[in-house]
């Protein structure tokens, strides 16, 4: 089976890196689980393969698909969303050097940069990237080294429009990295906007059954690619053979899942939007919403994740305790439908900072369950705030 002539999305998430194994036909790609790898003589590797670590089919495998399906050159999968970031940070930064950052990142992206390698020099600043106007400001104000978006955010969907933000971020000299987690790239590709490097936490869609924590870099640098790769192997945090393989498993349906979440997403938005007990709706997919023209443009679909506002924060809390079908947990991208309170639970980190999310904010990770079920579960948890 050769990829080289596939084009489709659905295609490549299926076939890229899954070839069926030579030596049994087995069609689907067996897990290699082996630590080593007998050499043919002294340094006598077969397909490179030395040590676990350094290389490992399963891993390939993952690898392969994931850049075919971000249409990167270059893809490196992690134990965890955070070991990819740090690995890229720490591939690109010197001391001295700064981030420009999105006022809301996801959390664990701040506090890494914030409290793990600003010890180590780096430097932070944070700006509301769909503020086209403030962007341009920081970016006179001072050039940093990395501009770090992502789009939609987490969880108010705020949009930045990447082509543009590529365009002045490289005029400026600075790497535009996207962490691509919330859109997936069934429904946004970075890279052909202009972006340099793509992060995701494929614990969240990619995966996409909340049952495997991992991370990924995808990119088109053939340099930026080695060190990060070096860093992958020198410091160690990659994905394991089973993790790898659940993902690359994940991978494979995530064109038809994501047409799902979208569909149920925008149902529910418009649910949301026409209850009286709802103070506001976020969700790129409502033409209300600040962005939607862009996201319209740069995405193919808006996605799963849809947030609200109550009317304070003591009805969020109710609100948020009353579902039945949405369970109430961190996390999202899985097939079952989730609900978070970011200002306590995933967001708790950054309370009080400039990255806070105000207090009447509920996210809501829509599945693909019926959608007639979803919404009457928000109906009846509406009924008791
Ligand atoms: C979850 C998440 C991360 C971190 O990934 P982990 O796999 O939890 O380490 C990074 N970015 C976004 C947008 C996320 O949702």
């Amino acid at each position: 089976m050769t990829t080289e002539n596939l084009r489709g999305f659905d295609s490549l998430a299926v076939h890229a890196g899954q070839d069926f194994d030579p030596t049994t036909g087995a069609v689907i790609p067996p897990v290699h689980f082996s630590t080593t790898y007998a050499q043919d003589g002294i340094g006598g590797l077969r397909e490179g393969y030395e040590y676990g670590r350094s290389g490992n089919p399963t891993r390939t495998a993952l690898q392969t698909q994931l850049a075919a399906i971000e249409g990167g050159r270059h893809a490196l999968s992690f134990a965890s969303g955070l070991a990819a970031e740090d690995v890229l940070l720490r591939a690109v930064l010197q001391p001295g050097d700064e981030v420009l950052l999105g006022n809301d990142v996801y959390g664990g992206t701040y506090r890494l940069i914030a409290r793990v390698l600003a010890p180590w020099g780096v430097k932070l600043r944070v700006v509301d990237m769909s503020d086209a106007g403030a962007v341009a400001a920081a970016l006179d104000e001072r050039a940093p080294r990395i501009v770090w978006v992502e789009t939609p955010s987490n969880p108010l969907l705020r949009i930045t429009d990447i082509a543009e933000l590529a365009r002045v971020s490289h005029e400026a000299g600075a790497l535009v990295v996207v962490d691509n987690t919330f859109a997936s790239p069934a429904l946004q590709r970075p890279l052909s906007l202009g972006a340099d490097v793509v992060v995701h936490s494929t614990t969240k869609y990619l995966g996409g059954h909340s049952d495997v924590v991992g991370g990924a870099l995808v990119l088109d640098d053939d340099a930026l690619a080695e060190k990060a790769g070096f860093l992958q192997f020198a410091a160690g945090a990659i994905s394991g053979p089973l993790d790898a393989w659940l993902t690359t498993r994940g991978i494979k349906t995530l064109g038809v899942r994501m047409q799902r979440h979208s569909e149920n997403g925008q149902a529910v938005a418009d649910y949301l939007e026409a209850h009286p007990n709802v103070a506001r709706v976020y969700y790129p997919g409502l033409a209300s919403h600040p962005g939607h023209e862009i996201a319209a443009r740069q995405m193919s679909g808006f996605g799963g994740i849809v947030s609200l506002a109550l009317e304070n924060a003591a009805a969020a809390r109710r609100f948020a305790e009353s579902t039945t079908l949405f369970t109430l947990a961190e996390s999202l991208g899985g097939v079952e439908s989730l609900l978070n309170y970011p200002d306590a639970m995933t967001h708790a980190s950054v309370r009080g900072t400039e990255l806070a999310v105000p207090e009447e904010v509920v996210r809501l990770s829509v599945g693909i369950e019926s959608i007639d079920d979803l919404i009457a579960d928000l109906d009846s948890a509406l009924r008791t705030v």
